[in-house]
Parts: C-alpha cells; structure tokens; sequence
C-alpha cells in the first residue's frame, strides 16, 4: 500500500488500541516509523546506485518507486538483489516475529509501538498486492507463499482506500465532538 496510507491507518490502529492520551499521542513517530521503513530499507541500495549513476537520481529514484512488474529502470545486479532481500526481510511475518520475541519481553514501549507499525505494515500488505504486483511473501524465507490480493495500486482500490480512511477520520472526529457518549474519554483528554 502506499506510504500515506500506511501511516494514516497506523494512527488509526493507536487510536483503537491505545487511550488516546498525550502520553500515547507521542508515540505516534514510532508507530509511523514503524509502518514505513519496510518501504524505506530496500530503496537504499537503489538510491546509493542514482546518486553514483551518470542519469539525474531523482529521475532513477523516481522511475524505481513509480514502476510496474517489468518496467523497473535497469540496475547493477547488486542493486536488485540487495533491494530485493531487504523488501522481502522486512515484509516477512517470519523476520518480524523472530525480531518481536527478541525486543518485546523486555523493550520499552517506543520500541514496541515500532514493532506494532512493523507488523501494521506487514499484515497490510500481504492482501494489498497481487500475483500480478510485486507479491508480499508472508513468510520470506521459509516459504515462496504469497496471497493473491487486491493490488493497491489500481485507481478502484485507491479510491475505496481514501474513501475508507476519510470515512473513519470523519467517525473519529464526530465521537470527539460528543465526549458524553464515551465516558472517560473527556477525562484522559484532560489529564
Ligand atoms: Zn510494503
């Protein structure tokens, strides 16, 4: 899915689990960091390759995040595999939950409020692509699985995807403006 969307349904996500408090609130950047850096990691490898290329890297850049299956720009082999194992690593259920149990038990609630926007990202993605669209392989590298999803990138899920988020923004903004129907609400909003 794209960027946006992942950060704005992570902050959904804290506002369902967490009491929305300004203590929670903070929380957001790590949530969010969380979220995005398994799109951010394997563009490394392809934005050290455009700066050091003789083409202008914003274009490279550019031509690599806006590509379709077949249409990638052409890249040293370096560059596709190492982008390659970072995607697939870090939208793996398998990496994920080897790396939770090993923070989790003892990390501290910013690193577990990343590790939640981790697995928001993973869980996300896995039905948001296709066969057809850079397939998420769920538990890279034990399994070539993947789940044959709604492509998030075709103009009919982006508009049910925007229409959704507006649609729970709205809901969360009109329960804001009627704090006597959640008791308790009013009261951590304050404090
Ligand atoms: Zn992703």
């Amino acid at each position: 899915m794209d960027m946006l969307s992942h950060a704005l349904w992570a902050d959904i996500g804290r506002r369902v689990i967490s009491d929305n408090s300004s203590e929670k609130r903070r929380l957001i950047g790590w949530l969010v960091a969380g979220a995005l850096l398994p799109d951010i990691l394997h563009a490394i490898p392809v934005s050290i390759w455009a700066l050091f290329g003789t083409g202008s890297p914003w274009d490279a850049v550019l031509a690599y995040a806006l590509a379709t299956p077949g249409t990638e720009p052409l890249m040293p082999a370096w560059v596709v595999e190492t982008s390659r194992v970072a995607h697939c690593s870090l939208h793996s259920a398998v990496l994920a939950g080897l790396v939770s149990l090993l923070i989790w038990p003892g990390g501290n609630i910013q690193l577990r409020y990343l590790l939640l926007g981790w697995w928001s990202h993973i869980l996300i993605d896995t039905f948001t692509h296709s066969a057809a669209y850079y397939p998420v392989r769920t538990f890279y590298p034990l399994s070539e699985w993947s789940f044959d999803g709604w492509a998030w990138n075709s103009p009919a899920f982006i508009a049910t995807n925007y229409l959704l988020l507006g649609l729970v923004y709205l809901g969360i903004g009109l329960s804001r403006q009627r704090p006597w129907e959640s008791p308790g609400r009013q009261e951590k909003d304050i404090a």
